[in-house]
């Protein structure tokens, strides 16, 4: 129950941590992305302003005419060595192709919006024009208010997306990495927290064990005095009688109680590895099914029991297995009317064996079966006063079973009967 806890609080600190850690890498990347495109946008733009101011504009015999001899690149000088520009073209105010420098552009004018970014694809049909990512820019250039066309640049993505491929390099390492750390973080502090809870928790078990190992002992002297007293001469039937009758019934049902909260106390958690021996389930059932207590419970029913052929083995501790299918049986006997059946079922299954107890009995709320393995659980006081029973029987298979690294369900339908099923794990 502990581990489990610990498990949880790890795995739900891990995810929250991890969360906030990924959403946090992911703001870093986009950050860093913007950036670099601000960076590359500043640049191109001052490049492209620089082209644009060197366009001149006169007006020959009416005629008004564009100069772009001396714009850098598009005009008569070389390009400057180291310039990174893939592309520049001059597009006249109708839109339509007039000069350019770098791939072949089309004729007409197509990306209007100011900064572009293009995709390898987009760019052209070329496969070597298509290798890289583009910004590009289209600057309207104008004169006196008048536009005179629009000069259209670009540059490659390449340095940018090495780096924010560098960036995600680093990111893909480092998160899982941390993950893992908060991982290991996430369970030493699942214990530390743990700790103090599983001490109360300890504490408690040692007070209910203690204070049951003390009652036990003032309730067994009343129980010998009390059935002492009953085998002195007085005659049954007697006030006195039944006085020493009911105390000793009384004393009895405590006794009952007492064992089961000491047991309960006591078995708690997993049954030590060590302590497990071989358990041939067909002769526990066998043996199981013909004690006192199951053969008194079921003196007005039809008992069946069901073995398969082949022998079946689990690693277990007999006796409390015993104890487990004994509660079980007992209650199918309880809760069934006389004339009714209860069937004790061993089938082997492939990667576990289950056991079965069932009955024709007056059956189990639906409301109440989420509830019926909780100790001092009992249906309706009115059906319990009638059979007897503290409510503890159902609790202690149950932890019996879990011991075993089992499962104990319960399915009913109320006026049909009950199903009680075991799973446990197989040899
Ligand atoms: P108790 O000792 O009171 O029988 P249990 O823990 O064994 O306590 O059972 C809890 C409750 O579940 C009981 O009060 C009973 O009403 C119900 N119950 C258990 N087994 C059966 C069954 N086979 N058929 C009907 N009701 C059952």
């Amino acid at each position: 129950m502990f581990n489990r806890s610990r498990r949880n609080l790890a795995h739900w600190f891990t995810l929250s941590m991890g969360s906030i850690l990924i959403l946090f890498a992911g703001v870093v990347y986009y950050q860093r992305a913007v950036d670099c495109l601000e960076v590359t946008d500043r640049l191109l733009y001052r490049k492209t302003g620089v082209m644009a101011a060197n366009i001149d504009y006169r007006s020959e015999q009416g005629q008004e005419v564009v100069d772009l001899s001396n714009v850098p690149i598009l005009g008569n000088y070389a390009p400057p060595v180291g310039s990174n520009l893939v592309y520049a073209r001059w597009y006249s105010a109708t839109g339509t192709l007039r000069q350019f420098y770098g791939m072949q552009p089309p004729e007409q004018l197509q990306y209007t919006a100011v900064f572009e970014t293009l995709r390898p694809n987009a760019v052209s049909d070329n496969a070597q024009d298509t290798a890289q990512w583009l910004r590009q820019l289209t600057l309207p250039v104008t004169h006196n208010g008048r536009r005179l066309g629009y000069l259209q640049v670009a540059v490659p993505l390449t340095e940018a997306r090495a780096d924010l491929h560098e960036l995600l390099r680093v990111l893909l390492l480092a998160v899982p990495l941390t993950l893992g750390g908060i991982g290991l973080v996430g369970w030493c502090l699942s214990g530390l927290a743990m700790r103090p809870i599983r001490e109360s928790y300890n504490q408690l078990q040692r007070f209910t064990s203690d204070a049951s190992h003390e009652l036990r002992a003032p309730l067994a002297a009343i129980l010998s005095n009390a059935q002492v007293g009953l085998l002195s001469p007085i005659e049954a039937g007697q006030p006195k009688h039944l006085r020493l009758e009911k105390i000793a019934a009384a004393a009895k049902s405590m006794n009952t109680l007492v064992s089961d909260l000491l047991f309960l106390a006591r078995q708690a958690g997993r049954l030590d590895p060590t302590s497990l021996q071989p358990v041939n389930l067909n002769g526990l059932l066998k043996d199981t099914i013909v004690t006192a207590p199951v053969q008194l419970a079921a003196q007005h029913l039809t008992l069946h029991l069901a073995l398969p052929d082949e022998p079946i083995l689990i690693h277990g501790n007999a006796d409390l297995l015993r104890q487990a299918l004994t509660n079980l049986l007992i209650n199918a006997c309880k809760y069934t009317q006389a004339g009714g059946t209860v069937w004790l079922r061993l089938i082997g299954q492939y990667h576990r064996t289950v056991i079965q107890v069932e009955d024709t009995g007056i059956g189990i709320p639906a409301s109440d079966l989420p509830h019926i393995f909780e100790r001092f659980y009992r249906v309706d006081e009115e059906r319990t006063r009638e059979t007897g029973g503290s409510g503890l029987g159902l609790a202690i298979a149950q932890q019996i079973v879990e011991a075993h690294g089992g499962r104990l369900t319960a399915t009913s339908i109320v006026g049909e009967g009950s199903l009680f099923q075991i799973e446990l794990p197989l040899l």
